[in-house]
């Protein structure tokens, strides 16, 4: 009977060591888990750090373009009243000939005279042409490219 208690004495012996054992390494296990957190909290840190810092450049930059729009704008306001206040004294009719043709050539709808060539584009033009064009009065066609021309010569 003693014997016999003296067994299970030595087996709980035994179960209490490997148990502790147990709890040991789960402590070990426990101490590297909380290395692994404070070390990712610190990333998560330095990266809200890092993200608040491209958050204010970017707020930043936003705010100066949207600055630059505002005084895009204004300007434009400004030009859109100047070409309805300069545009009210041209003949209604030359000033759709003249709207069409930049709108249809992209660039310019009225070029000068460059020697004898149109400076839209570039073809030689006949010298009663170069010569009407002289005249302020006078609608002149390029007959090439269909621009008005003008002649400061
Ligand atoms: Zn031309």
């Amino acid at each position: 009977m003693e014997a016999k208690t003296n067994d299970q004495y030595r087996a709980f012996l035994q179960e209490i060591a490997a148990a502790e054992k147990q709890v040991s390494a789960l402590e070990d296990r426990e101490i590297v888990l909380m290395e692994h957190v404070e070390s990712a909290k610190k990333i998560i840190t330095e990266r809200e750090a890092e993200l608040k810092e491209e958050e204010d450049g970017v707020a930043e930059e936003k705010e100066m373009l949207e600055e630059r729009l505002s005084e895009v704008n204004e300007d434009l306001e400004k030009l859109v009243a100047d070409r309805g206040r300069i545009t009210s004294t041209i003949n209604p009719s030359l000033l759709a000939k003249y709207d069409r043709l930049f709108k249809n050539k992209g660039d310019f709808a009225v070029v000068q005279v460059e020697g004898n060539h149109c400076s839209g584009c570039h073809m030689k033009l006949p010298p009663q042409v170069t010569n009407d064009a002289l005249n302020p009065d006078k609608l002149v066609i390029c007959n090439f490219c269909g621009r008005m021309l003008i002649n400061l010569r």
